[in-house]
């Protein structure tokens, strides 16, 4: 015989899912916001020109350029968000490429400051790099190509807290933390539904 404290507490247990679901709250909890986005209404990461320099099909590799290239080094992570922050892309495809220190792209086949990484299973990415110079009259910038097959791609550019970056988008604009010899920083992407 099923007690009466147990009916209640399923009584109580389907009035908070209806509640939570009929709310979105569900949603809220399973995937929290990013903290760069927490307490501001979830946009879609601008766009921003793709330039003359890119090419297509650059390997997957976790760093764009090898231990030792001169310059600072520098983390960049972040999640890949479906729209609104309700959910996350998994393998998502971040494209990114960048100028050297001397603010010099290379345009050989090993694809030196070029490079692919996915999204894990939370829609996390990350990628080891060196700062980029900059190359007049651009501020230091990283291109970044995020696609996902349920998504609408976007090519954009992301600049770096502190520089002259000539009235970007403040969503396209991150600060960076010292973490011993290396510099980190966190960027997330918002995609739009195709
Ligand atoms: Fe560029």
């Amino acid at each position: 015989m099923v007690s009466r404290y147990r009916i209640l507490g399923m009584v109580w247990l389907g009035l908070l899912a209806f509640l939570a679901g009929g709310c979105g709250l569900l949603e809220a909890f399973t995937v929290p916001a990013p903290d760069s986005l927490t307490g501001e209404a979830c946009f879609s990461t601008p766009a921003d020109m793709e330039g003359p320099y890119y090419i297509p099909d650059a390997p997957f590799k976790d760093a764009l350029y090898p231990e030792g290239t001169p310059g600072q080094r520098l983390v960049i992570s972040g999640t890949v968000y479906t729209a609104g922050c309700a959910n996350v892309y998994a393998d998502a495809v971040v494209d990114v490429w960048q100028a050297n220190a001397n603010g010099e792209y290379d345009f050989s086949d090993q694809f030196i400051g070029r490079g692919r990484v996915k999204t894990d299973a939370n829609g996390h990415y990350q990628f080891e790099t060196v700062v980029p110079g900059l190359y007049e009259p651009r501020p230091p910038h990283i291109h970044f190509k995020i696609s996902h097959p349920d998504a609408a791609a976007v090519t954009t550019q992301l600049y770096f807290a502190g520089n002259d970056n000539g009235g970007v988008a403040d969503a396209l604009v991150i600060p960076l933390q010292q973490d011993g010899d290396t510099l980190r920083g966190t960027f997330d992407i918002v995609l739009s539904p195709r």
